[in-house]
């Protein structure tokens, strides 16, 4: 396998045209170095875009509406940015379960987007964030495209191979809003998720539910969003514990996991139901966790 570290951007992007499919890039190699051991990812010419500039800004809009995160800004250095845990808790408490330290130092949201792994945990925060991923290239410049249309399969994205991922935006949670990531495995840490949930919740004075995100990791082919489950929480007025009950039960039917080594589709159907659950009584009214 051969590394080249481009000069800069442009020479990327023209390295990316000019091989196909025949060249990729990389990142952390969190995920590259494993699937090139096990001879899963043959590819002759891996591009090392870890310190291209333009992949490693992290900002916030002047009017603070909007945070950017470079394609290349490893796991590690998000968690040290107090703007991020202000204005993007979901994302952080995703980002601190992923891996452990090693892999949080050179893993990043280009990789976990670009490897699109249905357990991909980045990306079902950036899912429930309603994210938009940049695309550059040097025929078309860049285009954004939201993150849950840009994922079509398992590891299967509409990001062409002349495509360098540049970076992720989103809408910054405002203050009132509650957030909360669960993720399911067969450990602590260092373990693919076999059920993970993004939470986004914002209630009125009363009570009543008026904004709703649930984001489900490693249970489809994608990740996918509850949408039944968010209109039916955001349909009624202040939900009591039954409700969030009967709420937490619909993802059975949100859901389309398969069975595999790590679990059964059932057992994945009854933890999407039972994180759903426990996460809105968690969230909402202070309930016992279900
Ligand atoms: C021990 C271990 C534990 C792990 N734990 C977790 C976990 O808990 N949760 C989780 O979600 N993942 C986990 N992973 C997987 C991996 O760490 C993440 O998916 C990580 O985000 C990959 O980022 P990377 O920068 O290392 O990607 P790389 O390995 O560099 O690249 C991965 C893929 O993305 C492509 N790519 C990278 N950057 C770009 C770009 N800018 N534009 C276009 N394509 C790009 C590459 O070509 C490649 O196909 C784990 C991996 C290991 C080895």
């Amino acid at each position: 396998m051969q590394v080249v570290r481009p000069a800069g951007l442009a020479e990327a992007l023209a390295l990316l045209a000019a091989h196909g499919a025949d060249a990729r890039p990389l990142a952390g190699a969190t995920d590259v170095m494993v699937r090139v051991k096990e001879g899963q990812w043959q590819v002759p010419l891996w591009l090392d875009i870890r310190r291209l500039p333009e992949l490693n800004e992290l900002k916030i809009s002047d009017d603070g509406a909007t945070v950017t995160i470079g394609a290349a800004v490893p796991y590690g250095r998000m968690l040290r940015e107090p703007m991020l845990a202000a204005h993007a808790p979901l994302l952080c408490q995703t980002v601190r379960t992923i891996g452990a330290a090693q892999i949080q130092a050179m893993g990043t949201l280009g990789g976990n987007l670009g490897t699109a792994s249905p357990a991909g945990d980045a990306l079902a925060a950036l899912n429930a964030l309603e994210a938009e991923v940049q695309l550059l290239s040097a025929a078309d410049g860049e285009r954004w495209i939201g993150v849950e249309r840009y994922v079509t399969g398992p590891g299967r994205t509409v990001r062409r191979p002349d495509e360098l991922i540049g970076a992720v935006r989103f809408a910054t949670q405002p203050p009132e809003e509650s957030s909360l990531w669960q993720k399911l495995g067969p450990r602590g840490a260092q373990a693919i998720s076999i059920v993970s949930l993004a939470i986004r919740l914002r209630r009125e004075d009363g009570g009543r539910v008026t904004f709703a995100r649930f984001a489900f990791g490693a249970v489809g082919p994608t990740v996918l969003r509850a949408r039944r489950c968010e209109a039916a929480i955001t349909a009624v007025g202040a939900p009591d514990e039954v409700m969030l009950r009967s709420v937490g039960q619909l993802a059975w039917r949100e859901v389309a996991p398969i069975s595999d080594i790590r679990a059964t589709a059932e057992y994945r159907q009854q933890m999407a139901a039972a994180l759903l659950t426990r996460g809105l009584l968690h969230l909402l009214g202070g309930q016992r966790d279900g």
